[in-house]
């Protein structure tokens, strides 16, 4: 059976891809060899699978394992498996294009700067295609289960651009990668060296790993790892680095997990999981149909990457695996969304997962300042997605605050209800578009002058969140931008007969202001929030705020119009000014130009900058000799 090899072209983003990791990953080269290996053992994993359905399918070679040989002459390396294996239009499928979700999204976060670049290929699973790090051909031959008799199929590239397929003789069940090694990648191809790696990437596969015993033409082949899968061993005789190593192998992460929890559940329910935490947000976080979830086995047996029921959408950062003794072995994905087994272990897993994160905020500060700052948006979504967790999730966050320098949140509530002054009823916050705007913002100035906390809040889900709390450990909540500040007893007999007073003495010009304002505002009043600044916007509690209303617009929906109150400073020179104003035109200017500089302060713009530039030139025109 002679054929001329028929050429393919890659994909568009795998020609890329291809570029980028021949020219720019460089640091962990020897990652290749743990993506193979997972190949390999996923390809066994599927086949095991298909056998429980089609037992046929293992032909008379039961015995699932991986090969890895080598000849150092030819510096050539192959990894084999007897697992699944690919017909013709598998290998082209699978061989020629990248399926994940969000590849699209990936190629245009790439900078074209190499050290950056790298990164982020690290956090794309680099795959079957990072044998190009090493290698400057490669040939697979593969043949499908299920039919001994059926021709297998070579595919070869030299990465050019194109690999070519065709039909071989060759036919053992399973797939066989074999690397012809850039001469400066001659290293990989020596026992020692692969040892030490199958050892440190790929003990815990739960296949056997055989490599020719040491010596010369030595035809035995031994195993060099484990082969058993690290949740099914004891805790107590688990490495950290073996933890380590293993979440590598499953997030296809080059960088160390930040914590894990490794649970076995035995009674009613029957089930082990081993839970991690990346140490960097994924470049897919926010994207609804990235994948996301626990890989699934039933009783040892792989059922499914991304079991996406057992944990909430919230905890989608969560890396795992999920060993389950009770669900039935042709469990779907179908059924997992009805399982009321499921949703048990959804709640058990939630429950884990925010004590594994509650301890490291209590014992590893450092590690959750970088998970904070990685997943922290992600997490508060659980505040309005998951009240049963509600309070634990609060406990959670780390804020900014006026008590602490710099932009890092650092305050979690309980710090916060712990520092609180006497007779502070209310846990004080401002949501801004920045935490430098929000340090600068003018509804602060009078909290500030009373050595007041004032949490300082500018995530994009943090309206959203807040739409969603009461209270933390009995203490209510309050936005400083709007309604009344409800000092409570924070205010003095002093502050209160100044308040009244002011209330008294500006009736009047409260009433012109309001006819000038006319419908921009739905009422003038003396404010209690400002020192230095003439005016600001306050909202009413129910109303839409700034940031709500921008993520309403950007999806297109109508936001509800919302109207807003000015409050006033009549201390400040420039009201007193105002009311000193007998000119109609003037009195007009002035006071729209303080109306706009309240708009800038809460919203960031104004609604006609034209004539508020207009309104500004004349008055200083009038003011200069
Ligand atoms: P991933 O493993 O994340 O799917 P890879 O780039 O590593 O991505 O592999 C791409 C696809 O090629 C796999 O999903 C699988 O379908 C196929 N494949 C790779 N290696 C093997 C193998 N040893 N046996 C069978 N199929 C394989
Ligand atoms: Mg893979």
């Amino acid at each position: 059976m002679s054929e001329t090899p028929e050429k393919h072209g890659f994909q568009a983003e795998v020609r890329e891809l291809l570029q980028l990791m021949i020219h720019s990953l460089y640091s962990h080269r020897e990652i290749f060899l743990r993506e193979l290996i997972s190949n390999a053992s996923d390809a066994n994993d599927k086949l095991r699978f298909n056998a429980l359905a089609t037992p046929s399918l293992l032909e008379d070679d039961a015995e699932l394992k991986i090969w890895i040989d080598y000849d150092a002459d030819k510096k050539t390396l192959s990894i084999r498996d007897n697992g699944i294996g690919m017909d013709r239009e598998d290998a082209i499928a699978h061989l020629g294009t990248i399926a994940k979700s969000g590849t699209a999204e990936f190629f245009k976060k790439l900078s074209g700067d190499q050290q950056k670049d790298s990164q982020l290929i690290g956090q794309f699973g680099v795959g079957f295609y990072s044998s190009f790090i090493v290698a400057d051909e490669v040939e697979v031959f593969s043949r499908k289960a299920g039919d001994a008799t059926s021709a297998g199929v070579r595919w070869a590239s030299k990465a050019d651009g194109e690999f070519t397929i065709e039909n071989t003789e060759r036919a053992e069940r399973g797939t066989t990668v074999i690397l012809h090694l850039k001469d400066d990648a001659k290293e990989f191809a020596d026992g020692w060296r692969l040892r030490s790696l199958v050892r440190r990437y790929s003990d815990h596969i739960a296949f056997p790993v055989l490599m020719r015993k040491e010596g010369e033409a030595n035809l035995d082949f031994e195993s060099v790892n484990q082969a058993k899968a690290l949740w099914t061993r004891a805790r107590t005789e688990i490495q950290d680095e073996e933890y380590r190593e293993f979440y590598q192998h499953i997030a296809h992460d080059f960088v160390d997990p930040l914590a894990w929890s490794h649970n076995r559940v035995e009674g009613k329910r029957e089930y082990t999981s081993l839970l991690y935490v990346p140490s960097r947000a994924p470049f897919d976080l926010y994207q609804r149909e990235a994948s996301r979830g626990l890989k699934l086995y039933v009783r040892r047996v792989f059922i499914m990457d991304d079991a996406e029921q057992f944990l909430p959408m919230y905890l989608r950062f969560i890396r795992g695996v999920l060993d389950s003794n009770d669900l039935p072995l042709n469990v779907s994905r179908e059924l997992l969304q009805t399982d009321s087994e499921v949703e048990a272990m959804r709640s058990a897993l939630t429950r884990r997962t925010l004590d594994l994160l509650a301890k490291m905020a209590k014992d590893e500060v450092e590690k959750y300042a970088t998970f904070w700052k990685e997943f922290g948006p992600v997490l508060k979504e659980g505040v309005g997605e998951d009240p049963t967790n509600r309070e634990r999730i609060l406990s959670l966050l780390r804020v900014a605050s006026t008590h602490e320098e710099g932009d890092e949140p650092k305050v979690s509530l309980a710090d916060y209800v712990g520092r609180m002054q006497s007779g502070q009823e209310k846990i004080y916050y401002l949501i801004a578009d920045s935490i430098t705007a929000a340090r600068g913002s003018p509804y602060l100035e009078q909290l500030r002058n009373k050595g007041i906390e004032v949490l300082l809040l500018a995530d994009r889900v943090d309206e959203w969140m807040m739409g969603h709390v009461r209270e933390f450990e009995g203490k209510s909540f309050k936005d400083v931008a709007r309604g009344d500040l409800e000092l409570g007893a924070l205010e003095t007999a002093e502050d209160k007969a100044a308040a009244e007073q002011a209330v008294k003495g500006s009736k009047k010009l409260l009433k012109r202001i309001k006819d000038t304002l006319g419908d921009r505002v739905d009422e003038v009043k003396v404010s209690v929030r400002l020192t230095d600044t003439p005016a600001c916007l306050v909202l009413s509690e129910g109303d839409l705020g700034a940031q709500m209303r921008r993520i309403l617009e950007a999806t297109g929906q109508a936001a509800p119009p919302s109207k807003p109150s000015l409050e006033v400073n009549v201390a400040h020179p420039l009201l007193k000014r105002i009311d000193e104003t007998e000119g109609e035109a003037e009195f007009n200017d002035l006071c729209l130009l303080v109306y706009d500089q309240a708009k800038l302060a809460e919203s960031g713009s104004v609604s006609d900058p034209g004539e508020f530039l207009r309104r500004l030139n004349r008055l200083l025109s009038s003011v200069m000799p």
